[in-house]
């Protein structure tokens, strides 16, 4: 008996499966890509002063106390073409919020940062009779892939463009934790809205295991202007007996059972 290509291929697939499934195999990786120390590249002057050109309305904002840092940029993708190091945001009171460690950004991605310690989270605190003193930063540039996995796309990080936060210090002493959603419910719903409208990405605890312990803020540019808001937080407690308390339970019901 002759068999045609058509059932020599079919039997193949019928006696590997697990070949069949695989389909299609993953491209080669490039020998380069497993390699861990990335090599700096001279930075594109026309991208240089494109970044500046950025930095000026920064500068003229006057919302937080930065140093402009050289251009760094690697052959891995890296890169921060006009970075800065922002120490603190200025706010409308005169006082100061200091960012533990300084973080390293672009200047665009620093101003939408400010602002959003400026105008939506100090509001927030003061709705508690306190200001915010301090911002622990867990990350701003690092040049590494998303999630640090070697590989993947890079991290927005690697650009200069996300932030980490892993808590808030207020002027009254206490301390308001992204993990285990560690503070005012009214205060982190709030920060969990403001982010979200300022921010394309946003992922904190219940996004993936990798934002547990931290709050991620990018202003990652995608098409269509797709956002990602993922942070979830712990569901508000309500007085029992309440109609709205009834109604609000029985509405997320029905929700999760979809
Ligand atoms: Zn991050």
């Amino acid at each position: 008996m002759r068999l045609s290509a058509a059932s020599i291929t079919a039997l193949f697939l019928f006696m590997a499966p697990g070949l069949a499934d695989d389909v299609p195999l993953p491209r080669p990786r490039p020998p380069e890509a497993d390699r861990k120390v990335a090599l700096p590249v001279e930075i594109d002057p026309l991208e240089r002063e494109a970044a500046l050109k950025l930095c000026e309305e920064f500068v003229r904002a006057d919302v937080a106390v930065a140093t402009a840092l050289e251009p760094m940029a690697w052959d891995n993708g890296c890169t921060a073409a006009a970075p800065l190091s922002m120490t603190a945001i200025k706010l409308a009171s005169g006082k100061l919020v200091e960012l533990k460690p300084a973080a390293v950004l672009r200047c665009p991605t620093a101003l939408v940062i400010a602002r959003w310690v400026r105008d939506d989270l100090t509001p927030l605190a003061e709705r508690l009779g306190s200001r915010i003193e301090r911002v622990d930063v867990a990350s701003s540039f690092a040049c590494r892939p998303r999630n640090s996995v070697l590989g993947a796309v890079m991290s927005e990080h690697g650009n200069a463009n996300a932030l980490d936060i892993s808590a808030l210090h207020l002027a009254d002493g206490s301390r308001i934790a992204i993990q285990n959603a560690a503070g005012p419910p009214e205060f982190l719903a709030g920060m969990r809205q403001s982010a979200c409208a300022r921010f394309t990405t946003v992922l904190g605890p219940g996004a993936d295991k990798d934002h547990e312990t931290h709050l991620h803020v990018d202003l990652a540019e995608r098409r269509n202007g797709y956002r990602i808001c993922q942070w979830v937080l712990p569901e508000p407690v309500k007085a029992p007996g309440t109609a709205a308390a009834g109604a609000e339970t029985a509405g997320k019901t029905i929700e999760k059972e979809k």
